[in-house]
């Protein structure tokens, strides 16, 4: 199984792992601070020995996870979670069908539209991958996750690192959206006008322009 493990700022770890059944990569990522192992999506149940055996490598077990923030509701982003131990788990309530009921358990459906959540983490609901899709941005790093909002498929890894400059991801992903606004029947049936309002979400907190939190 293809893996790929890596510090991308910091104390915030990126794992991925290769999923054949859509030719791309599932991504978690774990977050170190103080006494606390913050775990930001689980990936697929069946993918989670490599997820463990990651985190054993960095000499933290799978009980020793303090919180775990999903950035949506599907399999790939919670399935491994029944494998932690006593977690702080935190969900959007809006995706709360696409939960299985041996999960539900591990999670608290109460992140925020716009605000604060665990880890000093700003949550902002994005709601168009699935309805309970947030965007989580890391201050202090800078690192954003945005969970499925924004999607690669058998892209390469440059040079076999996870951060990369993305000028290739860039063009297409432009080109992508580009044509999609041009094709009116497209627009209408994945909410166009959501999917920009969330690019605009991610970009202003790039640009670190973002309004103070009220929460
Ligand atoms: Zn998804």
């Amino acid at each position: 199984m293809k893996t790929y493990l890596e510090e991308i700022a910091k104390d915030v770890y990126a794992f991925l792992v290769w999923d054949d059944s859509w030719d791309s990569y599932n991504n978690c990522y774990w977050l170190l601070e103080d006494n606390d192992i913050l775990l930001i999506d689980s990936g697929k149940e069946e993918h989670s020995r490599f997820l463990f055996s990651a985190l054993n490598g960095k000499g933290i077990s799978n009980s020793d996870v303090t919180h775990f923030i999903a950035t949506h509701g599907h399999k790939d982003h919670i399935g491994g979670i029944q494998y932690l131990g006593e977690v702080d788990g935190f969900i959007h309530n809006n995706d709360l069908e696409l939960i299985p009921k041996n999960l539900r358990h591990k999670l608290k459906m109460n992140l925020p539209d716009h605000g604060l959540t665990a880890g000093n983490l700003k949550c902002v609901l994005l709601g168009h991958h699935t309805k309970g899709s947030v965007l989580l941005y890391h201050r202090e790093s800078k690192a954003l996750f945005c969970g499925d909002h924004i999607c690669f498929f058998a892209e390469p890894l440059n040079g076999n690192k996870v951060v990369d400059t993305g000028t290739l991801e860039r063009e297409k992903f432009q080109q992508f959206v580009s044509d999609w606004s041009q094709n009116e029947e497209m627009k209408r049936q994945h909410n166009f006008n959501l999917f920009i309002e969330g690019l605009k979400a991610v970009t202003n907190l790039m640009l670190n322009i973002y309004v103070r939190d009220t929460a």
